[in-house]
């Protein structure tokens, strides 16, 4: 098929929380993407002030530069490592606090208020909890929810944005039978019947 032996391949949040350990985090990235620097006025578009959702953010420098520019920046995590690393690396002080929606979940917050970030997993928010954004970033966050969780990630995101918003979506093109991923291999006729 498409995407190959990928179909059935399972990377549980234990393993995502393993290589936050071990500092296998070759995804995460020091500079700024950029393809977002490239398509910041298509997220924008003229407006200001914006809602902007990082979907299993990690400690992406991208929401830093963000919020600012003065957007407010919600992200999710599943590793609390994550995000304690994301504040430390830009020194910026917070407050942590419990959600009383979602059990063992934290919602992370930079004491300028801006920043906000969940540590649970993506499958636990609903816009009843977290409201409606903007925009959207997904770097690094399609690619990585496991294929057979991509429909009710894709079913999610589209609960999550206001009919105004922009989504910007990154995906890699490689052949999914020479490497098992993540990331996986997301076709774009995939994103066309996910997204509609
Ligand atoms: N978007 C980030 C990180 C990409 S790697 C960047 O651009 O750097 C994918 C991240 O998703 C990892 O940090 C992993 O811990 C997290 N993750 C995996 N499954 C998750 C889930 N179900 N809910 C929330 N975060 C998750």
């Amino acid at each position: 098929s498409d995407i190959g032996s990928q179909k059935d391949r399972v990377v549980t949040e234990e393993e995502w929380l393993q290589k936050w350990e071990m500092g296998n985090i070759g995804f995460h990235k020091e500079q700024g993407h950029p393809l977002l620097q490239k398509y910041l006025d298509v997220l924008l578009n003229g407006r200001s002030g914006l809602r902007i959702f990082f979907p299993l953010c990690g400690k992406a420098v991208e929401m830093k530069w963000l919020a600012d520019m003065g957007h407010n920046v919600v992200g999710v995590e599943v590793s609390e490592q994550a995000v304690k690393e994301f504040f430390s690396d830009h020194s910026l002080p917070y407050c942590e606090e419990p959600v009383p929606e979602i059990s063992g979940a934290k919602m992370f917050q930079s004491t300028s208020g801006n920043i906000s970030l969940y540590c649970c997993s993506i499958y636990d928010l609903s816009s009843s909890m977290v409201g409606k954004f903007d925009g959207v970033w997904d770097r690094g966050a399609l690619v990585a929810v496991n294929p057979c969780d991509r429909q009710r990630y894709a079913s999610l995101m589209i609960n999550l944005v206001e009919k105004n918003s922009s989504y910007l979506l990154v995906t890699v093109s490689y052949d999914p039978n020479k490497h098992k991923g993540p990331p996986f291999y997301v076709p774009e006729s995939e994103i066309k019947s996910l997204f509609g």
